[in-house]
Order: structure tokens, then sequence, then C-alpha cells
């Protein structure tokens, strides 16, 4: 599990969960990317502090359940 402080909530990535479908690449795509593998990581930098409603977009449409946002 790795996570990362954003504008209003911390948002972690279970990467043993992610199936590399790219939907949060999508719908955050300032805050999340792709390795090599396909599998979910953060994008490099400090993520802008205005996309929470994007992360919570990600977090709620991740097939895997693999993004937890906590406030
Ligand atoms: S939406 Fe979920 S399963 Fe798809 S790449 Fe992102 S974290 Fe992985």
């Amino acid at each position: 599990m790795v996570s990362a402080s954003t504008g209003t909530g911390s948002v972690a990535i279970d990467r043993e969960r992610c199936l590399g479908s790219g939907q949060c690449l999508v719908m955050a795509p300032d805050v999340f990317d792709q390795d090599e593998e396909g599998l979910v990581t953060f994008r490099d930098g400090v993520p802008p502090a205005d996309v929470t409603s994007d992360i919570e977009d990600a977090v709620n449409n991740c097939p895997a359940v693999a993004l937890t946002l906590t406030y």
C-alpha cells in the first residue's frame, strides 16, 4: 500500500489489487499514472489541491477497489 496527501485528504493505492484497467488515469490524470507493468502509480510531484473530486471519481469507479481516499 502506498499513499500520498492531496489538498483535502490522503489517497492510498493497493497495487496488489490493481488490474491495470486505467480508469483512474482517465478520471484523475494529475494524480495517477501507470508503470511499465500497467499497474497504477502516483504521478511524480505533489497533486494539485483541487483534484479531490477527480480522486473521488477514480476511487468510486475503480473495478478492483484498489483506491482509498481518507479525509
Ligand atoms: S482504476 Fe483501479 S484497477 Fe484500474 S488502473 Fe486504476 S487502480 Fe488499477
